[in-house]
């Protein structure tokens, strides 16, 4: 399994990934597998969108407007950031890409994307190609 370190600026963030993860299914030699990507944390989503400045803002506004900051939520009593947990269960921890003569199957305007839901931080992203 290989990783990928982030460092996010904002406390909601779409971080583009892609390069970084087609590097890794390139070093690991899989010529045919999956490729999983997934985010070892309670606060954040892998997604895969199109990497455009509109559609990001766009997507990070919908999340601001799905699950409000402050809502009243039962976790903000210990925590105070039950929104960030909640945006990540819409986002999902995962995705999956099916890998074909050594290269990622993805549409043209596929791109993966680490979603940070609680930032700044530190996070992980853990890349494996079986
Ligand atoms: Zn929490």
């Amino acid at each position: 399994m290989e990783r990928i370190e982030l460092k996010t600026r904002e406390s909601t963030e779409l971080v583009d990934i892609t390069e970084k993860v087609k590097e890794l299914v390139k070093y690991t030699g899989v010529e045919s597998g999956i490729c999983v990507i997934f985010t070892r944390h309670t606060t954040s989503g892998i997604i895969i969108n199109e990497n455009e400045a509109g559609m990001k803002q766009d997507i990070v506004t919908l999340l601001n407007e799905l699950v409000p900051k402050g809502k009243g939520y039962l976790h903000d009593r210990i925590d105070n950031n039950a929104h960030s947990h909640l945006r990540a269960v819409l986002l999902g921890t995962s995705v999956s890409i099916p890998v074909d003569r050594g290269e990622l199957v993805l549409g043209t305007w596929q791109s993966i994307f680490f979603v940070e839901c609680d930032g700044p931080r530190r996070r992980e992203v853990c890349v494996n190609v079986v």
